[in-house]
């Protein structure tokens, strides 16, 4: 599996994933039609998949432009059925999607919406995490689906560590600053810091992470740690809880 990652909009990441033997090429998600053309223009690559993570519109807004051209087969999760009028395969948990030879599982990850989904390819150890986590940090929780959004990233921990994570924003930076924030003597979180300071600086994307990394580093993955929770006077409670206090607080930050 090629992958091609490139920026789209003002911090979305694009991103491709190519099978030179058949030529199928699958974008997850559509941020911005014209950087996804560019993105083709420059690997000679041609759109044969989308996969939808779910349906904000800076996820999905550039699918329409596509259709009357390169008319790819739109992949998208059941419950955004009516936000992806374009998707001719709707999926939900459990579901496998075929692109060429690669196989992924679908796991539906409600908290940042309520129609998320993963798309994780096993064999290739690669998972699409849309906006469920980031590099550092996770998805805003909209609404109160707090109890959701720790169940989903408690998920995602079931995940081998060497799994690579492509994500859905550069937010790497500004996740760092919180992450030192709520947990300030975890060394691993200190070395990821400075090599995402240095990947920036040097214009480098901070995609992809890996389970491996978050898991020892995402403030939001800290949840069940008992130091956590006590620095936050939630000692004794559920990391559930843990988890929303830490969000929340993410959110006044
Ligand atoms: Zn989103």
């Amino acid at each position: 599996m090629k992958i091609h990652q490139f920026p789209c909009l003002s911090d979305n990441f694009g991103v491709l994933i190519h099978d030179p033997e058949s030529g199928v090429t699958a974008a997850i998600d559509v941020p911005e039609e014209a950087a996804l053309r560019k993105a083709l223009a420059e690997t000679g690559w041609r759109l044969s998949h989308v996969l939808v993570t779910h349906s904000h519109a800076d996820h999905i807004q550039g699918i329409a432009g596509l259709m009357a051209d390169l008319a790819p087969v739109v992949i998208a999760p059941k419950k955004a059925a009516a936000a992806v009028p374009e998707a001719s395969v709707l999926v939900g948990e459990g579901d496998e999607v075929a692109v060429g030879p690669f196989r992924a599982t679908v796991r539906e990850m409600p908290g940042h919406c309520a129609d998320h989904v993963t798309y994780h390819f096993a064999k290739e150890r690669v998972l699409f995490a849309g906006d469920v986590l980031f590099a550092l940090g996770c998805g805003r929780v909209f609404g109160e689906a707090y109890d959701e959004m720790w169940r989903s990233l408690s998920r995602l921990l079931e995940l081998p560590d060497e799994t690579f994570v492509y994500f859905g924003h550069e937010y790497t930076l500004a996740n760092a600053k919180f992450a030192l924030a709520a947990d300030s003597g975890n060394a691993a979180l200190k070395v990821q810091v400075a090599e995402a300071e240095a990947a920036r600086a040097a214009g480098r994307a901070t995609a992809p992470t890996t389970i491996g990394r978050e898991r020892a580093a995402n403030p939001f993955l800290q949840a069940g740690r008992a130091d956590i929770a006590a620095s936050l006077n939630l000692a004794g409670q559920p990391p559930a809880a843990v988890f929303r206090a830490l969000r929340e607080w993410k959110n006044r930050f």
